[in-house]
């Protein structure tokens, strides 16, 4: 479609209406369109109306001269880039410099050279034109970044000239005068932890012409924290040298966030922050792996409150809510307890996490287990804590829960038949009348309760006076002279009679009741002891079983120390024994305890030797009196040729360190033949005595025993 072309307008200001007349004439010729105005006041109202593409106008006039009104043009937004000029003085530079100071685009003299005037007209309107249109697309290029979250910038490596549009000073932070860009400066804005990776695109991109787009986050000057894109190339010369850089820069910042946010609503509760059930199956996945490589187990502990819908229902959904919460931090604190999962070895990989799958059901999974009676242990806890009033609005509410448990692998391999099996165990809970909780399995549900019911009332036991000790004899080898007792506890339960060590010490090492226990042991010991020194019977050590917790304990000196003073022991009628797990754990730290043990004029003996692993080096350094060879050797010693060597071999090493040795178990005259054919100098075991309580042992330290 034709389009007539659209003629540009001139606005002419000038005082003296012939001077006007001739412009007219000359400019209409050029097929312009011609206003007039003869004053400047009366110019800046004509501009306002016509919005001219080129004002020519007079300096000197009456009122408002040309210098005012042109700068008054200049302040107007429509004005800012029209062409203005003004007709001076032929040899008039002072005006023709202010001309420049108001901010005109040129000038004329007069006498006016009308043929050239038109031409200079039309050359101005161009450029005009061209000037509107670099503004308009700027402006428009501004908009865009600025609306984009844009910026861009252009980097002259030789000349070290950074380039930066206004948006990215305003991403940054900055204000144009605020800020000196420079390619150090930059890096100074970007978080310290980015910068590496942010060099290196940079220097990658000189070096190897890598164009790079990379995601890093700057500080701002007030110290908040955005996340940018940042895209770039470089421009090379002809001998593939780097002339400049650009690029662009945009904050991603609030993409970002909305990502993490849509991530959390994906994988969290938002009511109580908890993991929900996508995030809970991806890491009990995750677990399963790991678990299936370290050989290890994995406890699923299903919750479920009882009765949620009812206080729901009587207090309401917000109160609901509230109560939701409450127990999703009464749960997160109780798995948080450190002592829960007691297998103090490898801390490191047990891990308790919780998860909220929805309404009142909430799950624990364990990792790392090698007990699974530690999951019984976090069930019980959690059950405990659930019971604790919890105040909701001013009333106080009180709940409990149901839990089932399932074990990977014995219970299922896969997360689903985990949750199935831990939900139905969980419903066996409810059956059982609720608040409590269940293995899938039969047989842990036994065993567990048995080991839980020991724990319960081994904490009774002391009180109770329930533990007592018995003594059992250690020889010389060849003539059966007394040479020490060794204490042996037992737990002389009301209904279940006398219960063997091997019953509950490990529970005792598990709950930390050892500790008191041991205590006890080394008291009654050593009082027993001093008690048969007095009554003038023969006066022997006395050996004392020490648990590796006990060992580990930071007072044990102390407490050895009081013990003796307040019984009156002499300390070389003390023999404690360790086991070789207890002292090669944490070597150096063993080494030390020993020898303050040693220092106090305590005799130390490693028990149950041979079972454990020891090595030769750490053996000399320990400073030991006595190393007592496990009755697994001596059991099968006139069989077992290899349990023969093994003994005699001990013996050897025994022999060589300058210890005395004491063969344990021994049952038979054939086995004790051996021993003596060996240079065993002590023995202990049925064949001498059973362990007996401290009345009977007695006997064994009178004289005629003796004889
Ligand atoms: P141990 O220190 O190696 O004690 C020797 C165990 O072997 C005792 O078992 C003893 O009755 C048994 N025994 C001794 N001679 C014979 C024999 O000829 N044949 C057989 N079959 N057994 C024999 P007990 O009293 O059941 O104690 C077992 C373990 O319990 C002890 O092994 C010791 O490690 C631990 N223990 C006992 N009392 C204490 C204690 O007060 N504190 C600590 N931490 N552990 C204790
Ligand atoms: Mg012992
Ligand atoms: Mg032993």
């Amino acid at each position: 479609m034709y389009r007539k072309k659209k003629k540009s307008k001139v606005l002419v200001i000038d005082d003296d209406r012939a001077q006007r007349m001739l412009m007219r004439l000359a400019l209409e010729q050029n097929d312009l369109i011609v206003e007039e105005a003869e004053s400047g006041m009366d110019g800046l109202a004509v501009f306002e109306r016509l919005q001219p593409d080129l004002v020519m106008m007079d300096v000197k006039m009456p009122e408002m001269d040309g210098f005012t009104a042109c700068r008054k043009i200049r302040s107007t937004p429509e004005g800012s880039d029209v062409p203005v000029v003004l007709v001076t003085g032929l040899d008039d530079f002072a005006s023709i410099e202010r001309a420049f100071e108001v901010g005109a685009t040129d000038f004329i003299t007069k006498p006016v050279n009308w043929p050239i005037l038109t031409h200079r007209a039309r050359y101005l309107l161009r450029a005009g034109k061209a000037f509107r249109n670099l503004s308009q697309s700027e402006k428009r290029l501004s908009l865009a970044q600025r609306i984009a979250n844009i910026g861009n910038w252009d980097w002259d490596i030789k000349n070290e000239n950074l380039y930066w549009s206004e948006q990215i000073f305003r991403i940054f932070g900055f204000t144009q005068h605020s800020f000196e860009p420079s390619y150090e400066n930059f890096l100074l804005s970007v978080h310290p932890d980015d910068r590496d990776s942010v060099t290196r695109a940079v220097d990658q991109a000189l070096s190897a012409d890598k164009p790079y787009s990379i995601d890093h986050r700057i500080v701002l000057p007030d110290g908040t924290i955005r996340t940018v894109h940042e895209q770039a190339e470089v421009v090379f010369d002809e001998n593939g040298r780097p002339l400049r850089m650009i690029g662009t820069v945009q904050d991603i910042n609030e993409r970002i966030e909305s990502e993490k946010r849509i991530r959390f609503l994906a994988y969290y509760d938002p009511l109580t922050g908890l993991s929900n059930r996508q995030l809970f199956k991806e890491h009990a996945i995750k677990a399963l792996h790991a678990a299936r490589r370290n050989c290890t187990k994995v406890a699923l502990i299903y919750l479920d409150l009882d009765r949620f819908k009812r206080i729901n229902d009587t207090l309401g959904h917000n109160a609901g809510d509230q109560l939701l919460k409450k127990i999703a931090d009464i749960l997160s604190d109780s798995i948080r307890s450190s002592d829960l999962l007691a297998k103090a070895d490898s801390r490191e990989n047990h891990r308790a996490e919780l998860s909220r799958l929805g309404g009142d059901e909430f799950s624990i999974l364990l990792t790392g287990l090698k007990e699974e009676d530690d999951s019984a242990r976090v069930a019980q806890r959690v059950l405990k804590q659930l019971t604790r009033p919890i105040l909701i609005s001013g009333q106080e509410v009180s709940v409990s829960g149901s839990l089932g448990i399932s074990i990977f692998p014995d219970d299922g391999e896969d997360i689903e038949t985990l949750l199935k099996n831990a939900d139905i165990a969980m419903y066996h809970a409810k059956e059982n009348g609720r608040n409590t909780f269940q293995f899938f399995s039969k047989r842990m549900n036994s065993r567990t309760l048995e080991r839980l019911n020991i724990e319960t009332e081994l904490r009774k036991a002391l009180d109770r006076d329930e533990f007592v000790l018995h003594f059992q004899p250690q020889v010389e080898s060849r003539t059966k002279k007394i040479r020490g007792m060794e204490a042996l506890v037992r737990w002389d339960h009301p209904e279940r009679g006398l219960v063997p060590p091997g019953k509950f010490i490990p529970v005792a090492e598990e709950s930390g009741l050892i500790i008191p226990i041991g205590e006890w042991v080394l008291q009654t010991a050593c009082a027993q002891a001093r008690a048969w020194q007095e009554a003038g019977l023969a006066a022997v050590r006395m050996g004392v079983n020490i648990s590796g917790l006990q060992f580990r304990q930071q007072n044990l000196t102390a407490i050895v120390h009081d013990i003796l003073e307040s019984t009156g022991l002499d300390p070389q009628y003390l023999e404690i024994e360790l086991t070789e797990s207890s002292i090669m754990r944490n070597v150096d730290k063993a080494i030390d305890t020993l020898h303050e043990l040693r220092e106090s004029g305590v005799r130390l003996a490693v028990d149950d030797f041979g079972t454990g692993y020891s090595s030769m080096n750490y053996l000399k350094r320990f400073p030991l009196d006595t190393l007592k060879i496990d009755r697994s050797f001596i059991m099968d010693i006139t069989t077992d040729p290899s349990d023969a060597a093994i003994t005699r071999a001990m013996l050897a090493l025994a022999d060589g360190l300058g210890l005395e040795a004491i063969a344990e178990g021994v049952e038979t005259e054939e086995q004790l033949e051996f021993l003596r054919a060996q240079n065993c100098d002590q023995i202990q075991g049925y064949l001498i005595s059973r362990p007996l309580p401290a009345l009977e042992a007695e006997r064994f330290l009178q004289p005629k025993i003796n004889a």
